[in-house]
């Protein structure tokens, strides 16, 4: 007698379905219609159009988990990845980057913990792409030790007065609103909140941008915020829950992260083997020497592995099971990849790979980040030895 689970049909794995190729397939035209043609003109203009965002909001980005009700497409983790996959056709890590703030980093954690006043003020902006969002949690003093923070929010009456400063926000420039950490309680990890903070309140100011080695078009700036004065009804979630809000948020924003890494190297490999394959010296193709043909066979493994890890980790937080470990490890191996990938792709375009000529100097500036942004590859190491007891 044939068992019940042999029966059943086999599920294909991944579960990316038809209607993950349509959404491969409009992602994939919005990146080379409208953002790598320019890529190399916003890295030196050092920011991307504000009209990128509207146009990625109308193509649904920004709603891909959002419920129906709520103007989203109700759809889950797998489509977010078909999505994020499709961004590395920008050539432009930097623009992936600023969407992926909104997309990932500020309207998630409204949808999760917002009121339904919040929802209407904050989120339904964002996912229209009429109001830029911005995650500012790093201090000067705080970035891995997030309970370092120091900008207070006070409490008078039915307001909340915040004061103090934010550094590497990530669309800080310009955004409309930030999803903001401040302290409202004593030291330490429990006297965190998060609020929603519109960036149009009196005393609130952006410091320099900063300049960066990479990510150029993507805009990164310091905040000041003195006596900042919102309604206390900004406060998302619950008061002096902040911290435990911001680690539950990091692993989207990890998973995120791992994704749209693993999937631009897969181009910035695909950019090297071919130029490999046009470009002779010593009369044969560079790329048929047994050195390049090792080096990328090598790479294929890896982002192999790196591709299938991350897709575990994703398979596990889209069924709400813990994955934590998984997230890490994800975030931390495609990160370290990257850097050994993306110097092998350089190398192998020789002079040219030292130029901006060709989007694989992009990839290598902008993927360095990820050994540091989200979370260092050492904060990375350190919970995966909390999980795994050693
Ligand atoms: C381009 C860019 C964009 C960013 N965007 C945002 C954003 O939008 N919002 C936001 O809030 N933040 C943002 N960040 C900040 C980013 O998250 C922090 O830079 C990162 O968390 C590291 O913090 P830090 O820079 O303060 O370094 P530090 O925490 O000072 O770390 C310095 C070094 O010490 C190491 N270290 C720290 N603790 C330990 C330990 N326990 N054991 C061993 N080594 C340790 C770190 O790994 C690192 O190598 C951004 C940063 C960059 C560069």
């Amino acid at each position: 007698m044939t068992s019940q689970v042999l029966q059943e049909a086999p599920v294909a794995y991944p579960p990316f379905t038809a209607e993950h190729d349509l959404i491969r397939q409009t992602v994939k035209r919005f990146c080379q219609e409208e953002i790598a043609p320019f890529a190399q003109e916003w890295d030196e203009a050092g920011i991307f159009p504000r009209e990128i965002f509207r146009k990625a909001a109308d193509l649904g980005l920004f709603g891909i988990r959002i419920p129906t009700e709520l103007g989203g497409s109700g759809l889950d983790w797998w489509a977010t990845a078909a999505a994020m996959e499709s961004m590395a056709w920008a050539d432009s890590p930097g623009v992936g980057m600023g969407l992926m703030v909104q997309a990932e980093l500020t309207i998630p954690i409204i949808n999760e913990l917002g009121t339904a006043e919040q929802k209407d003020a904050f989120m339904r902006p964002a996912m229209a792409g009429d109001w830029i969002g911005a995650l500012g949690i790093s201090e000067p003093w705080g970035g891995s030790d997030v309970a370092a923070i120091r900008t207070t929010a006070r409490s008078e009456g039915d307001e909340l007065v915040i004061s103090g400063q934010k550094l590497w926000i990530t669309n800080g420039s310009r955004a409309d609103f930030i999803v903001l950490a401040v302290r409202t309680d004593g030291g330490g990890h429990r006297g965190i909140s998060l609020v929603l903070f519109p960036m149009r309140t009196p005393g609130y100011s952006v410091g320099k941008k900063l300049k960066k080695v990479g990510n150029l078009c993507s805009d990164t700036a310091e905040l000041f915020f003195d006596e900042c004065r919102i309604p206390a009804s900004y406060i998302l979630g619950e008061k002096n829950r902040g911290f435990y809000y911001i680690m539950h948020n990091f692993q989207g924003e990890r998973l995120a992260s791992a994704i749209m890494t693993a999937a631009c190297l897969e181009r910035c490999l695909d950019y090297a083997v071919r130029y490999g394959k046009e470009r002779s010296a010593f009369g044969n193709p560079v790329g048929s020497y047994q050195v390049w043909r090792h080096k990328f066979a090598e790479h294929c493994t890896n982002l192999e592995a790196a591709r299938w890890l991350t897709y575990r980790a994703l398979d596990l937080m889209n069924r709400g099971q813990k994955a934590v470990r998984e997230i890490t490890m994800a975030k931390l191996f495609t990160s370290e990849l990257a850097q050994r990938l993306t110097y092998d792709c350089m190398q192998i375009f020789g002079g040219f790979g030292y130029t901006t000529e060709y989007p694989v100097s992009r990839f290598w500036r902008d993927l360095r980040l990820y050994t540091i942004g989200a979370g260092t590859s050492e904060i990375m190491k350190e919970i995966l030895a909390k999980e795994d007891g050693l």
